[in-house]
């Protein structure tokens, strides 16, 4: 009896069925693939973009409406900001200590591999990402899917919804929690779509990128995975083993779909309702914390994305033979951050905020170009790390805003089959 047996294979196995059968038949079949890998990819991505804008603001409103006062927000915001330039510092020490131990560009015979002109510099000051938070037009931000400026709005909304008098604040309320539940049923409809949406990704990934590059950038290639498999595989889990208090395998476990995806789309903020999706229902975490955490994680949190800049900057010193002092060395940390806050969650973000890094230490910007090869697969192995940042995040918060639930998922999606 086949049918009943393949209900009973969970979302994550399909997952890598989608991902085992993507990389085999992009090896296969080659670019013969991409009439087939091309649709399913477009199908699943554009789905998953449907659902983020009207996703984040039911959640953002009724999840600090729900936290219920402004102190309880103030003392969520903190925590959270917290942690979130905390572990990306992590991030960046480990990436630092290891580019400088291992020197992967000293010596290395480069030569521009691809014309930079392709990247666009990026130009951000730290007083540029902050203004950029904030919406000239709430609505125009919506329509263009500019998330940093949703957010902004939503949470004030939330704020100014707390205060009204309860005859006019409930329906409103209740409204939007309708609505983010109504958004939530229709995530778990777009999920179902993920393992042939994974497999057209990765089919198409594995169909169109060559493995040449690997040659001479394969140590540099190996230094950031290194750092991102450290901070990912052991500062993360520890952080939540000590603050969380639960088992980091189930919990990344829980977690799987939406690494998973975050692995397969490069980005943070297609992946966000598998994030926000998987942390609920799979892992037990309460409305309240994820709808706060995860939008703002997903757009600033990027430790993958802060590790790989700071190894990346020096690597390219290493590699035009220039050193760089403790000074500089500080400021490239410091800039990596800012960087990583700035990137948007979507594919190459970290590449083109390269610049300010670059720009801060001297460097020249055509140094992009050496790295420009091995980027596509570094992207979705960072990516996967800011996702697992931000949900390693909203356990440490669940927590110590006194959840009990965690790791205590609704039944149904335990067993969950396809959803
Ligand atoms: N693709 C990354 C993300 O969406 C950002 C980056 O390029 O580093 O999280």
């Amino acid at each position: 009896m086949a049918f009943p047996t393949l209900r009973r294979i969970n979302l994550t196995t399909w997952i890598f069925l989608g991902m085992a059968l993507g990389v085999l038949a992009g090896m296969a079949w080659g670019e013969s693939i991409l009439p087939l890998a091309d649709p399913l990819a477009d199908l699943f991505l554009r789905l998953l973009k449907m659902v983020i804008v009207p996703l984040i603001i039911t959640s953002v409103i009724s999840g600090v409406a729900g936290i219920g006062d402004a102190r309880g927000l103030g003392r969520m915001g903190a925590k959270t900001l917290a942690y979130y330039v905390a572990t990306s510092f992590l991030a960046i020490l480990t990436g630092q200590l290891l580019v400088n131990l291992i020197e992967p560009g000293t010596g290395a015979d480069l030569g521009l591999q691809k014309s930079p002109e392709s990247v666009k510099a990026a130009d951000e000051s730290l007083w540029g990402i902050l203004l950029r938070m904030i919406p000239v037009n709430p609505i125009e931000s919506m329509a263009s899917g500019d998330i940093l400026p949703i957010i902004f709005f939503s949470v004030l909304f939330g704020v100014f919804l707390i205060q009204l008098e309860p005859k006019r604040r409930e329906p409103l309320q209740n409204l939007f929690e309708a609505a983010f539940e109504v958004m939530m049923r229709l995530t778990r409809f777009v999920i179902a779509f993920a393992p042939l949406g994974i497999f057209g990704l990765i089919a198409r990934i594995v169909a169109t990128t060559g493995f040449e590059p690997f040659k001479s950038l394969g140590v540099y290639f190996l230094t950031v995975l290194l750092g991102l498999i450290i901070h990912a595989g052991i500062t993360l889990p520890l952080l939540v083993r000590l603050l969380a208090r639960i088992s980091p395998v189930r919990y990344a476990r829980a977690m799987s779909p939406a690494l998973l995806t975050a692995f397969s789309t490069s980005s943070s903020s297609a992946t966000l309702p598998l994030t926000m999706e998987s942390a609920e229902n799979r892992a037990g975490i309460s409305n309240r914390t994820t709808s706060f955490v995860m939008p703002l994680g997903a757009t600033i949190n990027m430790d993958g994305t802060a590790l790989y800049e700071c190894v990346a900057v020096i690597f390219i010193a290493q590699a035009y033979g220039i050193d760089l002092n403790m000074t500089q060395q500080a400021l490239v940390a410091v800039t990596a951050l800012l960087a990583s806050i700035g990137a948007a969650g979507i594919p190459m973000a970290g590449l083109v905020m390269m610049s300010i890094v670059l720009r801060a230490v001297g460097l020249p910007l055509e140094g992009i170009g050496l790295i420009l090869a091995v980027d596509r697969l570094l992207d979705m192995c960072r990516t996967t790390v800011n996702v697992w940042s931000d949900a390693c995040g909203a356990a440490i918060i669940a927590r110590s805003e006194g959840e009990s639930g965690i790791m205590q998922p609704r039944e149904e999606f335990l067993e969950s089959k396809t959803a």
